[in-house]
């Protein structure tokens, strides 16, 4: 841990203790949203190329009974509407989120929000999960995985693919995160020829079944036990790349096959990526939904834009002690309007 975390986790604790940071104090009068991805156990986490994009059943459950002391959680579709009628419980709003869609939100997320008793909303990508493929991110994340542990030339092999799309393997983050923070910058035909070309060369190894994503079943069953479903779009695609008519059927065409799919009104949408522009949020007003969110760091206060939420993305290694243990005080401040003033 460097000199600066140490420092900044005990300043956290300090001002923990003195209240300061309390969501109680900090955070009445606003709405706050998490976001979360994957949900699996320790030994996944390890085998999946992104490991800060999950949280073990454990840690969600260490989340769970924080949020559920100091704030009035619930789906953002509800916490979002009570905020807007200017309801200021004594513990602030909080709204859960789940991106993506993926199947462990179904096996392992969904027991540790019925033992809390707390709605959340999911995100669906709705070609993904209608062909069952996985997003182009966890397709690149497997077949670089693969790639480098090949003993034959599986590295060299990575290097040419990357040094033809034009990319480089160096940043400041494992390798495969750096391959896909420069894949984002790339057009998205040259993003998918790259996943095909890395996929391609990784060979038939398929990915982990822990990897998959939920059914259209498993989803109507969320909806049925009272959480939200909301659109991640069809193709997951960057929404500011797209033109006009693309973005049309981004929105509108996943907002109507998940209404019929779910028989819930789809109310919300979530940017893929996070990315979203005053053109893609008036495209997601004009098909009909009542709010979207972004993955912009803060909360939300009478000022926000209602197409361009912000949310708090939960890593969990962020909110924990160097043994692991979850410390609220660390949670508290990242989530006070005084995070990040001594850094990330
Ligand atoms: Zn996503």
């Amino acid at each position: 841990m460097s000199a600066k975390t140490i420092l900044r986790n005990s300043v956290a604790r300090l001002i923990f203790q003195m209240g300061i940071t309390r969501p109680e104090r900090c955070s009445r009068g606003r709405l706050s949203i998490v976001t979360f991805h994957h949900v699996l156990p320790e030994a996944d986490r390890q085998a999946y190329p992104y490991s800060g994009l999950v949280v073990t059943p454990e840690e969600l459950d260490a989340f769970l009974t924080y949020f559920t002391v100091h704030f009035d959680c619930g789906a953002l579709a509800a916490q979002h509407e009570r905020y807007l009628s200017g309801e200021t419980p004594a513990r602030p709003l909080l709204a859960l989120t789940f991106d993506d869609a993926q199947h462990d939100n179904y096996s392992f997320a969904r027991p540790v929000l019925a033992r809390h008793h707390v709605k959340a909303s999911f995100f669906v990508p709705v070609v993904a999960v209608e062909r069952q493929k996985l997003l182009w991110h966890d397709r690149l994340g497997f077949a670089v995985l693969t790639l480098l542990k090949q003993t034959h030339g599986g590295r060299e092999q990575l290097m040419r693919i990357l040094a033809t799309a034009g990319l480089s393997a160096s940043g400041p983050h494992s390798m495969v995160s750096n391959v896909v923070g420069a894949a984002k910058e790339l057009t998205l035909e040259a993003r998918l020829r790259l996943v095909e070309a890395l996929a391609e060369a990784a060979g038939a190894t398929p990915a982990p079944e822990f990897a998959r994503l939920m059914t259209f079943e498993e989803i109507a069953w969320l909806a049925a036990d009272g959480h939200e479903i909301g659109s991640h779009s069809m193709t997951h695609c960057l929404m500011p790349e797209c033109d006009d008519r693309a973005l049309a059927y981004e929105v509108a065409e996943s907002r109507r096959m998940l209404q019929a799919r779910t028989g819930q009104p789809i109310e919300t949408f979530c940017y893929p990526n996070g990315n979203a522009d005053a053109r893609t949020a008036r495209a997601v007003a004009q098909a009909g939904y009542r709010r979207a969110v972004t993955t912009t760091w803060g909360n939300n206060g009478q000022d926000a834009d209602r197409f361009q939420l912000l949310r708090y993305d939960m890593v969990a290694r962020r909110v924990q002690d160097s043994s692991g243990k979850f410390v609220p005080a660390q949670l508290a401040f990242r989530m006070s309007g005084f995070y990040p003033g001594l850094g990330s």
